[in-house]
């Protein structure tokens, strides 16, 4: 009961809101059109005023049977505008000259082409009607809108003749259409404008939302996200090249210097030789290595990394890959131990799963002092597996761990390149951070202290993965 009452109040408001908005909407359509009229009535009125005053001016000096229709003729001239068309009648409502006697200047049609219609016919009926209803304007039907006519009576010489002047109303018939829908599009176009405006240059600037709840507001804001997006990949991509090219110089430079530097003295002994070739060797291998790297994050961040799934063993990943470290852990005294006793299957990229368990073991055994300990341990949790790898280093300091899976990241700056612990380029975590999720798992420092560190990586047992690896 209330509800229907609720209802049908509310559709009355409905209703009569509608109803206020036409008649507002008609109320304002019929004052835009009056005032249009109006303001063409007293330019035709304007206009005829000042043909006929060129006309007596034109016809003062002269005489004879045609003096009338060469001044008309001119002042059609003088007072010639676009949509406007002029015509003289005599007593016998017979043409004695209209603007088509005059040489069309302009090839193209219009409005000549509209003159088609108002042959003498026309006129004759249109002086006939004005003179019989006493009105001096009038609509007249035509092609494109029709005209809008002006019949004014004048004294020549003693003559009485019928200046009728027309003008078009097609401009104006475009310009109400044009209005409305210029009014409801206005936003469109101010937003297309400043789309156009943005480009990679100027990426930060955004479309003005006019009106957040509407479907353009709506539009506006989506098209808005998208420019944070872009703004976002864009700064990303330009400082992923800055880093890159400024981690690359460096190699090149040490490269550069070495074989400079064995090439200056002519007298080397063979040992002299062998080490400059066994930093160069060691350096190009540090400068591939970060090439790899960039081409993987390069290549995962366009999207379009291929994923080798198939299956295997997970505990005999581990395994293999803590074998492959032991001789790193052996030359620091390091003490290796690995725990992934289960069976664990999955079905992954192995290849990337390798590099990411040796990125984190390297990086184990890498900050590790010597005598220290690294244990690697994987083992089920519910529906995934959890990869540990724990260390004995001296930990990461808490203002710097949510940096280190950043690229181009390290804790400290000052260490060099050449250093033969073979400081990566800060990449090393990221990829590994990428290859966990392109496999719908995660990486995570767990914990890090004055003890040491943890890193921890979660992957599903029985993961879906694509074929593609998107970020
Ligand atoms: P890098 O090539 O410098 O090793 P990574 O991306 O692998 O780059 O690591 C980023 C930074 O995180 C390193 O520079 C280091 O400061 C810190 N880090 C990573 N792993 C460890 C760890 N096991 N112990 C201490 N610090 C670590």
């Amino acid at each position: 009961m209330l509800e229907s009452v609720r209802i049908r109040l509310t559709l009355w408001y409905v209703g009569v809101l509608a109803l206020v908005l036409v008649v507002l909407a008609f109320a304002t359509y019929l004052i835009l059109r009056e005032s249009t009229v109006k303001r063409a009535d007293s330019n035709l009125a304007e206009l005829a005023d000042g043909f006929l005053t060129t006309l007596q001016a034109e016809t003062k000096d002269e005489s004879g049977p045609d003096a009338l229709k060469r001044g008309a003729l001119q002042a059609i001239a003088e007072h010639r505008f676009r949509d406007y068309f002029y015509a003289v009648l005599d007593s016998t409502d017979a043409v004695v000259v209209s603007s088509r006697d005059l040489p069309s200047v302009t090839p193209t049609a219009s409005p000549e082409e509209s003159y088609r219609i108002l042959d003498s016919d026309f006129l004759r009926k249109l002086v006939q009607s004005s003179s019989r209803s006493d009105r001096v304007f009038q609509n007249l039907r035509g092609e494109r809108g029709g005209y809008r006519g002006y019949v004014r009576p004048f004294a020549e010489n003693g003559q009485t003749y019928t200046l009728v002047v027309l003008q078009s109303l097609h401009p104006q018939k475009e310009m109400y259409g044009y209005f409305l829908a210029r009014k409801s599009l206005a936003p469109v176009v101010a937003m297309s404008t400043q789309a156009g405006r943005i480009g990679a240059a100027t990426l930060h600037e955004r479309l003005p939302v006019q009106n957040e709840k509407d479907e353009l507001g709506h539009l506006a804001r989506s098209f808005n996200h998208l420019l944070d997006r872009l703004d976002q990949s864009f700064d990303r991509q330009r400082r992923f090249m800055a880093d890159a090219s400024h981690e690359l110089r460096t190699p090149v430079a040490i490269l550069r210097g070495e074989a400079e530097v064995a090439l200056a003295r002519p007298d080397r002994t063979p040992e002299e030789y062998r080490e400059s070739l066994a930093v160069l060797r060691a350096e190009s291998q540090r400068l591939t290595h970060i090439v790899e790297d960039l081409f993987t994050l390069a290549r995962a961040d366009a999207g379009q990394y291929p994923l080798s799934p198939h299956d295997f063993y997970l505990d005999e990943l581990v395994a293999d890959c803590t074998h492959t470290t032991r001789t790193l852990a052996l030359a620091k005294r390091i003490t290796l131990n690995c725990d992934a006793a289960q069976e664990l299957p999955i079905h992954a990229d192995e290849a990337l799963l390798r590099r990411m368990i040796l990125n984190l073991l390297d990086n184990a055994i890498k900050y590790t002092p010597e005598g220290g300990s690294v244990s690697v341990a994987c083992r089920r949790e519910g529906g995934e597996y959890a990869l540990s790898i724990a260390d004995t280093g001296p930990g990461i300091p808490v203002e710097l761990q949510p940096h280190i899976f950043e690229r181009f990241f390290r804790a400290d700056k000052a260490r060099t390149h050449a250093e033969s612990d073979g400081g990566g380029a800060g990449l090393g975590l990221s990829i590994a951070r990428w290859i966990a999720e392109a496999h719908h798992g995660r990486l995570e420092l767990a914990r890090s202290d004055a003890t040491g560190s943890t890193f921890a990586a979660y992957l599903p047992a029985k993961s879906a993965v694509s074929a593609v690896a998107v970020r």
